[in-house]
């Protein structure tokens, strides 16, 4: 008989030549508990997912309530379902009124797939512009504008009309002209191993962008939910996109993502042609009522007050000469090391002490700290001293 980890192997489709192949009982709150009742805590969060821990009470009961009363009914945008909309009342009250209509889809990548499609339809324009080391998503569409050409290579042609610039060059924002449909960016660059535009970058790229009518798109995929210390990152930047995106933490820990925009644009999706944008389970009402739960959890338990003093904790603490730079944003940390040998063995060496870490997609000498916001000061100094240890023996 074949064992769990065999079975993966052989027939789950592999992502990579060197998966973590964790396997994993049950996760509450920071910890993930493995076979051989083995604990780790959790300091990515399944990369920016678990913003609330694992299996929060009121996430669960929430899924287990809706779960109960109905799950798929129709495909989105026919039904009146209460999971959605009382999801997207509560999205729209704390969001500035231009973004007040929500189109929910089941992923990062399809939220950015939608807002591509809507910036053509209104723009009547195709180029699109996008930086180094920005990830979006995997399909075709999102995969076009991957910031790294390695990524890319092998699965063109892709969408043709796309513009890479420098993520963090305020002089090369002048490329945007009246030819670009949308400017596609994260407010801080996650995977290039958190990357911070400066306040001034992004005013200047959202004065251009309304000077020549191209709309901004803003990927908060990895930096909303507090992770960043507010709601959502571009509160902090005195900007509003035209077109949020939403992924990850959004769900509570269940599949779910949207694009958000003004009604006013949004509702070109609704005609010539009908059905030009359509999902059977965007918005699935289970992941709605999970979203929900959470973000009420995010609010209620005031989690975001305590980002930025666990955030510069980490940071005060994470002392050492082998660290090249830290960089920080709220709750979402980078460690960068030598190379990507030395990171990988501090890494491992962590996980076999019960501290779940990993590198990041564009930075592989750069270690990923992005816990669940519910961490206590103990957990991150208990954590901090398993990382300091992994660093003193490499
Ligand atoms: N945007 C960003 C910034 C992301 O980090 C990700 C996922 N890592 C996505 C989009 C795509 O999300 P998904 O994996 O849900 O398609």
């Amino acid at each position: 008989m074949l064992t769990n980890r065999q079975v993966f192997l052989q027939h789950i489709a592999q992502t990579s030549t060197a998966p973590l192949l964790l396997e994993i009982e049950r996760a509450e709150g920071m910890y993930m508990y493995g076979t051989g009742h083995k604990r780790y805590l959790d300091l990515i969060s399944g990369i920016s997912v678990s913003n609330v821990g694992h299996s929060h009470p009121r996430v669960v009961q929430a899924v287990q309530e809706q779960a109960a009363k109905y799950m798929h009914l129709m495909v989105y945008g026919e039904f009146v379902e209460a999971p959605q909309t009382a999801f997207a009342k509560a999205l729209t009250d704390i969001l500035p009124p231009s973004l007040d209509s929500v189109y929910f889809t089941n992923s990062g990548t399809e939220a950015t797939e939608g807002a591509m499609k809507l910036a053509k339809r209104v723009t009547g324009r195709t180029q699109f512009i996008h930086f180094r080391n920005s990830y979006h998503g995997s399909t075709q569409g999102a995969l076009s504008v991957m910031g790294d050409e390695y990524f890319k290579r092998a699965f063109r042609p892709l969408l043709p009309d796309i513009l890479t610039l420098d993520y963090g060059n305020i002089d090369d924002l002048v490329q945007i002209s009246s030819h670009t449909a949308a400017v596609i960016i994260d407010p801080v660059q996650a995977e290039s191993g958190v990357t911070i535009a400066s306040r001034e970058y992004l005013q200047k790229l959202r004065a251009l962008c309304t000077e020549h009518k191209a709309l901004l798109i803003l990927d908060e995929a990895q930096t909303a939910f507090g992770r960043c210390g507010s709601m959502f990152a571009f509160e902090q930047y005195g900007i509003v996109p035209d077109i949020l995106l939403l992924a990850k933490a959004f769900g509570g820990g269940m599949p779910l993502g949207a694009f958000i925009a003004d009604r006013k644009i949004m509702y070109e999706l609704a005609d010539n042609p009908v059905l030009g944008h359509i999902t059977t389970f965007g918005g699935h009402p289970v992941s709605c009522a999970a979203g929900l739960a959470a973000l009420r959890v995010i609010q209620d338990e005031k989690l975001i007050d305590q980002v930025e003093h666990k955030g510069r904790l980490f940071e005060t603490l994470l002392k050492n000469p082998k660290i090249r730079s830290i960089r920080r944003k709220g709750l979402m940390i980078a460690l960068e090391f030598d190379s990507f040998e030395q990171n990988k063995k501090i890494i491992d060496s962590c996980v076999e002490n019960g501290v779940l870490t990993d590198w990041f997609l564009f930075a592989p000498h750069c270690m990923r700290i992005g816990p669940p916001l519910i961490i206590t000061e103990e957990e991150i100094r208990n954590a901090c001293e398993v990382i300091l240890k992994a660093i003193s023996l490499v």
